[in-house]
């Protein structure tokens, strides 16, 4: 899949429209989901044109992948969450319900998050 540069997160990132940013470095932008589904509901996306998991896992250079992945785990932690524990999850394509075409993660605590995988709906 090609990637749409008009999608939301791209639009995010140019700082086209707002976001409720919590975290910002060269790799990465992490900002308030405007839907939460967790006390804590933030979204960290890698900065560069990465459709899905399956793109940036296959196509990002580590350094970015790297990167990416040090934000991910920075975020939680200055959000509070590292004692109390929390989620990381990305959605990949339709089965999974992927909704915005680059790639994010979606990390979840503040308290008890339940199973984790919720069939159908
Ligand atoms: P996914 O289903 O993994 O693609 O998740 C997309 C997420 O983006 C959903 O949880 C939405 O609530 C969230 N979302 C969509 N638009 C925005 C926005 N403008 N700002 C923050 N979060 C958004």
């Amino acid at each position: 899949m090609a990637y749409d540069e008009s999608n939301i997160f791209a639009r995010i990132l140019r700082g086209e429209i707002p976001a409720d940013r919590v975290y910002e470095d060269e790799h990465a932008l992490a900002f308030h989901d405007i839907g939460p589904q967790a006390p804590v509901h933030v979204l960290v996306i890698p900065k560069g044109a990465y459709v899905s998991m399956a793109d940036f896992g296959a196509n990002a250079p580590p350094e970015l992948v790297t990167g990416f992945f040090r934000a991910v785990a920075r975020v939680a932690h200055d959000l509070g969450l590292e004692e109390g524990g929390y989620r990381v999850l990305a959605n990949h394509g339709a089965d999974a319900g992927q909704e915005v075409p680059h790639f994010h993660v979606h990390v979840c605590g503040g308290g008890p998050l339940g199973r984790l995988i919720a069939r159908g709906g």
